[in-house]
């Protein structure tokens, strides 16, 4: 069993989370090309040894929150809140045409 830190809640047995991936700079959707875009949605770095994180806890409650996990051991530290994305709304309605 591993013990997941929620920030809001404790710790808490990691089949309440829904782990959400690693955490990496998301590219302008404006100048980025395909290739960076793919990597960024698909390709992960599987590192050996610590990782940043973010996990979401779906059983609790229900926010998402930043994590370093060691890879290796499952070793847990530095939980804090935070959201899995930041979304500029005029930016993105933007780039898909729709007029706010
Ligand atoms: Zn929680």
């Amino acid at each position: 069993m591993i013990l997941v830190p929620c920030p809001f809640c404790g710790s808490r047995n990691s089949s309440e989370f829904r782990w959400c991936g690693e955490v990496k700079a998301r590219p302008d959707p404006n100048s980025t090309t395909q290739a960076e875009w793919r990597d960024y949605l698909y390709m992960k770095s599987n590192a050996a040894g610590w990782i940043a994180e973010t996990w979401y806890h779906r059983e609790g409650c229900g926010r998402y929150f930043r994590i370093e996990r060691n890879t290796l051991t499952n070793e847990i530290h530095a939980a804090e809140a935070g959201s899995p994305v930041s979304i500029d709304a005029d930016a993105a309605s933007e780039s898909i045409g729709i007029r706010r």
